[in-house]
């Protein structure tokens, strides 16, 4: 089977890039969430997005107006059930990704390829609960979909070798790497790059740094392009303590430990980027650290 429409379910910071780079693909999109403000939001979001790209000379009128043209939303997620592939990028608990997936079920086609976003979650997991584990792939964006580059592609234990093949060619198509990584907590990307944004948050609890100095030393210092700060609330501070969470639990080993202080501004409502607060307050013209 051709894949030629996609279904994506959340249409938070993740599912807007998702729909802008199938959509300049040639993919028909289908969009889904809960919320119609979401969903109204990641439309802009790409039309600004991808005028932006055509301004810059990236691609062309054209072909901006097309990738529009592709994108439809929905507030039922049975409309999806049509899709040839349908990407799961809500939000990061498993819960609700489990009853997402149960409610998708009764309405798809038997080829029906289902891949989840998460950046943490057991493929293996999430797939047992579906009638159709071999059919079930981890295809891990990084964030801001449009312009990195990578995407993991996670084979759970039971994903078929022509699964794992067809979404090889998806992620070529869009114009993307694959690298492959196995079903172990947080994958390979989010192991290494979690653990250190929450020692990052321990230096500041612990008073070892501020918020600048930290970002400072780390981009000056390991020449890195953003802070550890700067960058957590760029992912979203419930998604870094998701992601610690399913690494302590998973790994059962006290490395993995959250930080209280990230823990305390997640209970805070201070989420980073998208709540306008987190490490940095972004009410103004420049963010300002918040600590
Ligand atoms: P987000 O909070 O920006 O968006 C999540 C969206 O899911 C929201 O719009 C919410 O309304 C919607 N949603 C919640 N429950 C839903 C349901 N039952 N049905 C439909 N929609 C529902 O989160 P995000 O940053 O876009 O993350 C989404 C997923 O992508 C998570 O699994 C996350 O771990 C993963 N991810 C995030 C990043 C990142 O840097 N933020 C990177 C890679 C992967």
């Amino acid at each position: 089977m051709a894949i030629q429409s996609v279904g994506i379910v959340g249409a938070g910071q993740m599912g807007n890039g998702i729909a802008h780079v199938f959509a300049l693909a040639g993919y028909d999109v289908l969009m889904t969430d809960i919320s119609r403000e979401a969903l109204d939001k990641a439309v802009a979001l790409v039309d600004r997005n991808l005028s932006r790209q055509a301004s810059r000379g990236k691609i062309s009128d054209q072909d901006r107006d097309a990738a529009l043209g592709r994108i439809r939303t929905t507030l039922q997620l049975s409309d999806l059930g049509q899709c040839d592939l349908i990407i799961e990028a809500a939000t990061e608990r498993e819960t609700v990704k489990q009853a997402i997936f149960e409610d998708l079920l009764p309405h798809l086609k038997p080829e029906t390829i289902l891949a989840s976003n998460t950046s943490s979650i057991s493929i293996t997991r999430l797939a047992s609960r579906t009638d159709r584990p071999e059919r079930f792939i981890g295809v891990h964006f990084m964030n801001p979909v449009p312009v990195m580059q990578l995407v993991e592609l996670i084979r759970g234990i039971a994903t078929d070798e022509a699964t794992y093949k067809q979404l090889l060619e998806v992620v070529e198509k869009i114009g993307k790497t694959a690298a492959s990584a196995e079903d172990f907590p947080a994958f390979i990307v989010n192991r290494v790059l979690i653990p250190m944004i929450n020692e990052a948050v321990y230096v500041l609890y612990e008073g070892v740094g501020s918020v600048r100095s930290i970002d400072e030393s780390m981009k000056l210092g390991a020449n890195h392009p953003m802070g550890p700060l700067e960058l957590a609330d760029f992912i979203g501070l419930d998604t870094c303590l998701a992601i610690m969470n399913v690494l302590h639990d998973g790994l059962a080993d006290t490395k993995y430990r959250p930080c209280p202080l990230l823990v305390k501004y997640v209970e805070a409502g201070w989420l980073g980027r998208k709540t306008g607060r987190g490490f940095y307050d972004y009410s103004g013209e420049t963010p300002v650290p918040t600590r």
